[in-house]
């Protein structure tokens, strides 16, 4: 039985100088490609193909982008026109209030957050991620500290084909390497293919994903009792942030915040 006192192994003493320069090689090797890339191809802004240097959106379009901050709703996470002081709800809130507790975004959804979105989900712009990922922890840090473990929503595994990857997945590695939060991929799956959210109205998004995931018997351990956080690109009309959360709960998970990068925001909204 090993104690407090107890000297580590001597083995470990060289493993573990033996592990890091490992790992300081495999990054090494793992940054050429994209560095080789870099040179060969100047990154282009997403939203007005300027080029530019380091986080995928000029200057120029940075400054058009709209940060949430408070005052916001603090359920709902929709920003206010005034501030109502601590705690107050929107109207949203209280008349339908979603399965989850909470939902915070980095962004709202306007032009330059739309090609944000679109060049990481369809052109491969797998560099906008990390600042993204970024942004995200920032707007979320209240959700984040409790959290016991992120669960991106899945996509369908025909679209999994179709692209490269999950771009929710890719935001829920960033933000779990920087938080120390344990990332789930696999936790919540789709239980049937959905139609494309886009041009349905707020009830047919309802009725197009109720039901539409769940977390399979063996993974249910990983859910139970524990806080999560839901990561998704958008939140929209909030529909499958909710449908998922509502599969988490089922799973008896304590409690399912919502953290995504750009939602919409119709206007902005007085308190009731
Ligand atoms: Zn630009």
């Amino acid at each position: 039985m090993s104690t407090l006192n107890e000297a580590p192994h001597p083995s470990s003493w060289f493993q573990k100088p033996l592990w890091h320069a490992a790992n300081v090689l495999s990054a090494a090797s793992a940054s050429i490609p994209r560095l080789a890339l870099d040179i060969a191809l100047p990154m282009l802004c997403v939203s007005c193909t300027e080029p530019v240097s380091g986080e995928g959106v000029c200057a120029q379009c940075w400054s058009k982008l709209s940060f949430i901050a408070r005052p916001y709703c603090e359920r709902l996470g929709i920003p206010f026109v005034y501030d109502p002081g601590p705690g107050l709800l929107s109207m949203e809130a209280i008349a339908a209030p979603p399965a989850y507790s909470r939902a915070r975004a980095a962004v709202r959804y306007d032009d330059v957050a739309r090609a944000m979105v679109h060049a990481l989900k369809y052109q491969d712009r797998t560099d906008l991620a990390p600042t993204m990922g970024r942004w995200m922890a920032r707007a979320g840090h209240e959700i984040l500290e409790n959290a016991a473990a992120l669960v991106p929503v899945p996509l369908h595994w025909k679209r999994s084909w179709s692209r490269r990857y999950n771009q929710s997945g890719a935001l829920a590695k960033i933000i779990g390497r920087s938080m120390s939060i344990p990332v789930l991929p696999d936790t919540l799956q789709r239980t049937r293919a959905t139609e494309q959210q886009i041009g349905l109205s707020k009830s047919e998004r309802a009725r197009n994903v109720q039901g539409a995931f769940k977390v399979p018997p063996e993974k249910k351990s990983l859910v139970q009792g524990r806080k999560i956080v839901l990561i998704d690109d958008v939140l929209t009309s909030g529909a499958t942030a909710d449908a998922c959360a509502r599969a988490l709960l089922r799973a008896r998970a304590a409690s399912v915040d919502v953290l995504v990068f750009a939602r919409v925001v119709d206007s902005f909204r007085p308190p009731i």
